[in-house]
């Protein structure tokens, strides 16, 4: 037990069937059908192999969503051939979620063999809790069709979903009701740093907070000032724009309409807020930068003029940043500094990320953008702990007990009560 979770090392897995929720949505490439990125299938392998490695009949869900929204969902096909390839065995797949077809092909399994199910959230009731246009508690999850028809043929649940763990969902949070339930290595593995974080930083302890989740960010900053866990908050992106219109300071006009028709007015004033509050302890941009013709500019605050959309920190912020980093404890990251995509807006982003692949202090860095920044700038292996999750990493360090926390929780504490009786 960990986190008064289950884990695998409680169980005997040998000739049974396990029910295995992984996250492996990654970007598509909807045209050619291939995936565009492969970070996350790559993070499930180890479980997934102690798992056939032990003699079990391993049956894997997931989900995969689109580029747009969360819409337009997509099959899991491609996944189980590159996760095979990283296997170096066979992973059998079945266009069928919890049907008779796929039913068939659970019981079929034989002993260390891996059958990966089509996208869960081409079953309903998935698709609309996720919309939010149904709420279940886990009870009524536990009676979905995925569950009713799944869960009999299984002995065990295990959720290796950490990167979803904040959804509320059947095939998150329904198995653990009815089966004996675990979380997987890499859960236990992404648990464990980012409760570090939470629970005992070394100091000082920094957050590196940019991006454009603007009502998360507020949310994580909140939790982490008012606990004492953040030492220094250093802001760029859109979250460094929205501090520096609550100071008052001149951005630029297209930043202020940017930050308007994104409809994160509001947060001007909880940055106002949190700056009364806890002021020093935020580090806001000094220079600024946008590109005009194609070409990066920069000015200090005070002479960026009044027409641009300020797209990256500029040079003195990373410098200032840079230093602040590399004497952290522990430096926590989410959400680039820029729109690090272009060249011309990179630079705040590369020097920040560098500093952190430099720094002594253990480094947690979460968010699908900032893996992508990682890969970009060939620091994968350079950082601390580079976290599946993003919402859930950031709801996470917000200190709400996630959704599937809980049911795990719940069925420990049930199956412990049942060995008592
Ligand atoms: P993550 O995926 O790491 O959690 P987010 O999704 O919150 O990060 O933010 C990443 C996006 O924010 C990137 O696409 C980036 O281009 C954009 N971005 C960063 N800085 C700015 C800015 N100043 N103005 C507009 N968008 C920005
Ligand atoms: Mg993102």
């Amino acid at each position: 037990m960990r986190f008064g979770i289950k884990t695998l090392d409680e169980f005997d897995v040998r000739g049974k069937t396990v029910l295995c929720r992984v996250d492996i949505n990654q970007p598509v490439d909807r045209e050619k059908g291939t995936l565009k990125s492969i970070n996350r299938i790559r993070a499930c392998v180890p479980t997934v192999r102690e798992l056939s490695d032990k003699g079990a009949r391993v049956v894997l869900l997931a989900h995969q969503g689109s580029d747009i929204e969360y819409k337009n969902y997509y099959t899991t096909r491609p996944h189980a051939a590159v996760l095979s390839e990283l296997l170096g065995r066979e992973v059998k797949w079945i266009d069928d979620v919890c049907g008779p077809a796929a039913r068939d092909a659970i019981r079929a399994l034989k002993d260390g063999e891996i059958l990966l199910l089509d996208n869960v959230r081409f079953v309903a009731e998935e698709q609309t809790l996720f919309e939010k246009k149904l709420r279940l508690s886990h009870a009524e999850q536990a009676k979905t069709l995925l569950v009713t028809k799944l869960a009999p043929l299984a002995d065990l649940y295990v959720c290796d979903a950490f990167a979803a763990a904040h959804r509320d969902q059947p095939s998150l949070c329904g198995f653990e009701q009815l089966l004996p339930s675990a979380m997987g290595r890499l859960f236990e593995q992404e648990y464990c740093a980012v409760s570090q974080v939470m629970e005992q930083p070394e100091r000082p302890c920094v957050f590196v907070l940019g991006g454009a989740k603007i009502a998360d960010a507020f949310e994580m900053m909140q939790t982490v000032l008012s606990r004492g866990v953040a030492d220094r908050i250093l802001t760029g992106g859109l979250v460094g724009n929205i501090f520096l219109c609550a100071q008052g300071r001149e951005i630029g006009q297209g930043s202020v309409d940017f930050i308007l028709k994104s409809n994160y007015g509001e947060f001007i004033d909880r940055a106002k807020e949190l700056c009364a509050q806890y002021g020093e302890k935020i580090a806001v941009p000094c220079d600024l930068a946008w590109v005009e013709n194609g070409e990066r500019q920069e000015a200090p605050l005070g002479a960026v003029p009044a027409h641009i959309a300020a797209v990256d920190i500029g040079a003195q912020t990373a410098a200032q940043y840079r230093e602040v980093i590399l004497a952290a404890g522990t430096v926590f990251v989410n959400g680039p500094m820029g729109v690090f995509e272009q060249t011309a807006s990179e630079y705040g982003t590369k020097t920040v990320w560098q500093a952190i692949a430099e720094t002594k202090g253990y480094s947690v860095l979460g968010g699908g953008d900032s893996i992508t920044a990682t890969e970009k700038y060939a620091l994968t292996d350079r950082m601390g702990y580079i976290c599946t999750g993003g919402g859930a990493l950031i709801r996470f360090l917000s200190g709400e007990e996630l959704p599937v926390v809980r049911a795990l929780r719940h069925a420990a504490q049930r199956q412990e009560g049942d060995n008592v009786q």
